[in-house]
């Protein structure tokens, strides 16, 4: 199978499965003995808080934030739910300050959650829009902030994860910076792809999740910077310092750093040959297929990600026919059918009514090669002809 869903979900590196697995304590394996529970004071509790401590630490350091600064979460969605949760809340009880604002091109988990908080807390909540390419206005920020007295926080994810436009996170985190406003980010997309640089971007709080960068599956982090107001959701014991209660999942948050630590030393090389490719993706999809429209800015966007919209197809049908012949790609959300609901950031960039249900996301990663590329060009404007004629019938 040619994979391109990495904006989905990623393999696992197999570095990262051997670092994980001495965490389980499997017992057929002779370094099996790192299985306790992190709080516990006898030896598999040590080698477990040990390894735990380790990982909390490269990831700080990729931040370049302090190892308190780390909450480990369950996955990206909680991670910014405890952001907006959390962050809101408290800053409200300690300024009473009661609007978030946040943008209407955010994924559902900081969307969702935004709207909960207004609608089941009672907090004012603007959605600051985008133009053509996806960005917001940072004008339309600093409008929205006015002394910034009455914002509880901001969120503005760093990358797209639909039409992959990249956010200028730092320029966006010193217009907060400026009015004491906590600003958050959702760099879910961008965590091993871009700088996690938590000073040059200027963020209070940002959330990852390791799923996205060749770690494991539910396991995330919450960079909190000290000093941010913050009220835990999940209560209960004395983990991450009060912030996140629960035992540790402590082999796939050694899986996470083992992952991101990879990323990093290679990023610069990877998202230039992935740069290559996506844009070979772009050039002849836009060339080959008439009535496709990229969609996200053609250059701020992330090295891995092409996106489009076709005209006269069903997402749908395009990704059964590719999916036939051995290639794995998505319409970039969950439901972009015409029967279904039409994705909320295509809607957002304007992309007109009767293009909506033709979204294809192609993402790539590390297994990617530019032999896949040529053959993905090959049978993409084929299938498209073949969609063409059969979608109006099915319509
Ligand atoms: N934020 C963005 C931008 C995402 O793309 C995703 C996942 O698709 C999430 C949040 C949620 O992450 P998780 O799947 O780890 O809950």
């Amino acid at each position: 199978m040619i994979y391109l869903d990495h904006s989905a979900t990623t393999p696992l590196r197999p570095e990262v499965l051997t670092a994980m697995e001495p965490y389980f304590g499997s017992t057929d394996r002779e370094d099996n003995s790192k299985y306790g529970n992190p709080s516990s004071i006898h030896l598999a509790g040590r080698a477990a808080h040990a390894g735990l401590s380790e990982a909390r630490g490269t990831i700080a350091d990729i931040l370049g934030a302090a190892a308190r600064e780390v909450i480990l979460t369950g996955c990206g969605s909680e991670s910014d739910n405890a952001a907006l949760r959390g962050i809101a809340l408290a800053r409200r009880k300690q300024t009473s300050a009661n609007r978030i604002v946040t943008t209407v091109v955010e994924h559902h988990a900081v969307l969702n959650t935004a709207e909960d908080m207004r609608d089941f807390f009672g907090f004012d909540l603007t959605l600051l829009p985008v133009n053509s390419d996806g960005f917001i206005s940072e004008d339309a920020l600093a409008e929205a902030l006015g002394d910034g007295s009455d914002i509880a926080l901001v969120s503005v994810m760093y990358a797209n994860n639909e039409i992959g436009t990249v956010q200028p996170i730092g320029r966006l985190g010193a217009l907060c910076r400026a009015r004491n406003v906590p600003f958050h980010t959702d760099a879910v997309q961008a965590a091993g792809k871009l700088p996690l640089d938590v000073n040059a971007l200027n963020v209070d709080a940002l959330s990852a999740s390791a799923h996205k960068f060749y770690g494991p599956k539910g396991v995330g982090f919450l960079y909190l910077r000290r000093g941010t107001p913050f009220h835990p959701f999940i209560t209960g014991g004395s983990h991450e310092g009060r912030r996140r209660a629960g035992t540790e999942n402590v082999p796939g948050i050694v899986g996470m750093a083992t992952a991101l630590a990879l990323c990093e030393a290679e990023r610069d090389v990877e998202m230039a040959r992935l740069q290559l490719l996506r844009d070979t993706i772009i050039g002849h999809t836009l060339q080959a297929i008439p009535g496709s429209r990229l969609t996200g800015s053609p250059t701020q966007r992330l090295a891995n990600h092409a996106s489009f919209t076709i005209q006269d197809v069903e997402a749908e049908g395009i990704l059964i026919a590719l999916d036939l012949a051995g290639i794995g790609a998505s319409s970039g959300s969950a439901c972009t059918s015409a029967r279904q609901q039409p994705s909320h950031v295509l809607e957002a960039v304007g992309i007109p009514a009767e293009e909506l249900a033709g979204g294809l996301r192609l993402s790539l990663g590390y297994s990617n090669t530019a032999q896949q590329v040529e053959l993905l060009l090959q049978k993409l404007p084929d299938i498209v002809g073949q969609q063409r004629q059969i979608v109006p019938a099915a319509l």
